[in-house]
């Protein structure tokens, strides 16, 4: 097995085109390592991206949107008071990743690019309305994370792309976003269901919102017919049922023994209410 540390992201595409056979960015190496002692993957290629400079970075840019370095760690996102005052959605999703050790390492991208449709973070990104920036042969894309998932263990990214890093968008001075999983142990478990909700309120009144769930279907889904149904309420009666019901429409979860289809489908609808409340709370807690 061939270990690279690359110098820049360039350096890191340079490296990968030039590769032969399996190739693994190496961020946290919190899957790469996993899958690699228990011989699921044993990459040819691990082209370690931590020394990058920047690549550890938090950076709030001039209009207040921001720009997550790749190997930036679930425990630099939590000592980050600002950040987490505005995504604290996000920040509580990656948080649940792991344990203390874990947290040290893992990563918001290597989260997504691993491919699991019950990763955490990346409901609580798609929520978030979050983009990544990929350098790649042909150059550097911004791309939606929703547009990154493309089934179990599969991304969209092309032979030879990295992520440079995670951008988020600035949070309104009336938005909140939350997000819940239900695992059946209290800590150190794959979610059964995952759900985020980013919401933007005007007054009492959800003006804008955003519906995620993870681990319900192949890939994290962005639920757009949920959040339709939120837009113009207070969170009454009436939307929460709306809710429920629209993501349990969009769920197509697979029947295993951690959670029956309709185990899952039911559960989904429960924590996008709560989700939802949360955020609710949040964004009015502000005003
Ligand atoms: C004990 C334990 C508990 C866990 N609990 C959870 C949990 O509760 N929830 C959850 O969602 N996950 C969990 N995980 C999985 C893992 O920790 C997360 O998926 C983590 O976010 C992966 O990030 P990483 O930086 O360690 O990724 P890495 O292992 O470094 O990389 C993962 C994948 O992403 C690719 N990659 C990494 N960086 C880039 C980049 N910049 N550009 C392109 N591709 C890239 C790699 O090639 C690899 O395929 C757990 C893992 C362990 C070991």
């Amino acid at each position: 097995m061939q270990y690279h540390t690359a110098t820049s992201y360039e350096n890191a595409v340079e490296l990968a085109e030039a590769a032969q056979g399996t190739i693994r960015f190496l961020a946290g190496g919190t899957d790469v390592l996993v899958q690699l002692r228990a011989e699921i993957v044993t990459p040819d290629v691990l082209i370690d991206i931590k020394q990058i400079p920047g690549a550890a970075d938090i950076q709030c840019l001039a209009d207040g949107s921001w720009q997550i370095g790749a190997a930036v760690s679930g425990a630099q996102l939590d000592e980050h008071g600002t950040l987490k005052a505005n995504w604290p959605g996000v920040v509580e999703a990656m948080n649940l990743i792991g344990s203390t050790q874990v947290q040290g390492r893992a990563t918001l991208t290597g989260n997504l690019c691993n491919g699991s449709p019950a990763a955490d973070s990346v409901p609580a990104m798609l929520a978030a309305n979050a983009s990544v920036t990929i350098i790649g042969p042909d150059g550097q894309r911004q791309v939606p994370v929703k547009d990154i998932p493309s089934g179990p263990g599969k991304t969209t990214l092309k032979s030879g792309e990295v992520i440079a890093s995670v951008n988020l968008p600035a949070q309104s001075a009336s938005g909140a976003d939350a997000y819940l999983r239900f695992i059946p142990r209290t800590e150190m478990d794959i979610a059964v269901v995952g759900c985020a909700v980013s919401l933007e309120l005007d007054g009492p009144k959800i003006a804008k919102a955003r519906v995620a769930i993870g681990a319900v279907a192949p890939t994290v889904r962005l639920v757009e017919s949920a959040a339709e149904g939120l837009i113009g309420s207070t969170l009454d009666d009436a939307a929460l049922a709306a809710l429920a019901s629209a993501v349990r429409d969009a769920c197509d979860p697979i029947n295993d023994k951690r959670g029956t289809i309709e185990y899952r489908t039911h559960v989904a609808g429960v924590l996008a209410q709560r989700a939802a409340k949360i955020a609710y709370q949040r964004a009015r807690s502000k005003s």
